[in-house]
């Protein structure tokens, strides 16, 4: 049985702690909207030096029925202890001795955020939000072999390239196995409903795969062909200043899938497919944030594997990744129109500086603030950037980059500590206005 042969890839080295992960998600034709049916399966492995004791972190919202409880079910073979703490939202295993053992585990699960955020256009299952749907080692990788089964009438849509595997009795299932171990909190997938969307394949286009529009919400054409320029424009400029977009590696093709919903917040990379906002991608004047997004690829959860909790982790994350948007815009649009990104960032900073709310992007270890994530640290790596010149941070970024994408435990001290052997004054400036030592 496939669970229980050796892993050839991790055959000269350290196992990957979960190997093996295989997940089904079964989405019932009927019954209660944003609920999965989840079988996984996976190995544990233990190495020479590793505890006896594999915490996963596993769970959705406290209070809203979404953390699996009662309908949880666990078997090991051999059989291991494990607890579960529901309110930590933590599964642990103790091997008692054992170095290997296979998991199976069964349970509903609940997808507050997906019911909240998506309000019933789409079920968009996003590892965003703690919601975690499936157990995983934040910062471990892993090799996923994964099935989404849902009614004929969805589209199905996932982190990583999908095939059509089975098509009966009204329902269709689709499949896809990472080929190199990936990072284990990027199993993500959509379910769109048929009759909401329009989905738009684009052969010709060097950088988008498909894109899934929304038939109530009309998108000016302009708007469209923006897109299809921005979306080539930027990828170049990332892929020419960090590295090239694809990786085999990290599980990323060579194209981007867009797919639209109705609310008015939330615009995510998740990995493969980018779900973005169609009102306001019809409405604004610009559409920068997609290029946000597409800088996620780079920098951000699937790269920079810094945790909640840590400091400055969403400086890491989210401000490195903004300010890089900022300074594509500069290439694309002008320097008039980075001026005005810079100065909407100061009158956004400038109404809660000095307030309570003005915190130190040092603090920022939940994405809980924008305008300091966004506002404020922009204006603070720009100050740092005037400092040491556009050229020398785009080659520091690209250093940064190759040196900690995809590696476990990043701290923020890592990234201060290679900007101050490329240019100490900068990095001490920038460390100072992270840390709030000084104000902007
Ligand atoms: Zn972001």
């Amino acid at each position: 049985m496939v669970f229980f042969s050796a892993n050839s890839m991790f055959a000269a080295g350290e196992k990957n702690k979960i190997s093996n992960y295989k997940i089904e998600f079964f989405r019932e034709k009927e019954g209660s909207a944003n609920v999965l049916h989840v079988r996984c399966e996976f190995d544990i492995n233990l190495n020479q030096n590793d505890t006896d004791t594999v915490e996963l972190k596993f769970g959705g919202q406290l209070g809203e029925d979404s953390v699996p409880d009662s309908n949880l079910t666990i078997s090991s073979y051999p059989a291991v202890d494990y607890t579960y703490d529901y309110e930590q939202k933590k599964l642990t295993f103790r091997m008692k001795g054992e170095k290997h053992a296979h998991i199976t585990m069964e349970y509903d699960f609940l997808s507050f955020s997906s019911a909240f955020i998506y309000r019933e256009i789409c079920e968009i299952w996003e590892t965003s939000f703690s919601e975690y749907y499936y157990p995983f080692i934040f910062g471990e990788k892993a090799l996923f072999d994964v099935t989404v089964t849902a009614p004929d009438n969805y589209y199905i849509v996932g982190s990583y390239p999908f095939s059509l595997e089975q098509h009966a009795g009204g329902m269709k299932t689709y499949h896809y196995k990472t080929t190199n171990p990936v990072v284990s909190h990027a199993c993500i997938f959509a379910i769109l409903p048929d009759s909401r969307y329009r989905r738009i394949t684009t052969d010709n286009d060097q950088t988008i795969n498909d894109i899934y529009l929304i038939d109530s919400i009309d998108v000016p054409a302009a708007r469209m062909k923006e897109l299809a320029d921005m979306t080539t424009a930027s990828v170049d400029f990332f892929s020419k200043h960090l590295s090239p977009y694809s990786n085999e590696y990290l599980g990323i093709e060579n194209k981007i899938t867009y797919i639209f919903h109705t609310n008015g917040f939330s615009n995510r990379n998740n990995v493969n497919f980018i779900s973005v906002s169609q009102d306001k991608f019809a409405q604004k004047p610009h559409i920068l944030p997609l290029v946000h997004e597409i800088g996620h690829r780079w920098f951000g959860e699937w790269t920079l594997l810094i945790g909640d909790g840590e400091f400055g982790a969403y400086f890491i994350k989210e401000s490195l990744n903004e300010y890089l948007s900022f300074l594509f815009a500069k290439n694309y649009y002008g320097q008039d129109f980075f001026d005005g990104l810079i100065d909407s960032c100061q009158s956004a900073y400038g109404k809660i500086k000095g307030s309570d709310k003005d915190r130190s992007l040092y603090d920022m270890k939940y994405n809980n603030n924008n305008t300091i994530v966004y506002n404020k640290g922009s204006l603070i790596i720009n100050e740092a950037v005037k400092k040491m010149g556009e050229e020398q941070w785009l080659l520091f970024m690209k250093d940064f980059y190759s040196k900690y994408a995809g590696k476990p435990d990043l701290k923020y001290e890592n990234f201060i500590e290679l900007l101050k052997q490329a240019d100490e004054t900068s990095a001490i400036l920038l460390d100072d206005l992270i840390k709030g030592k000084i104000n902007i």
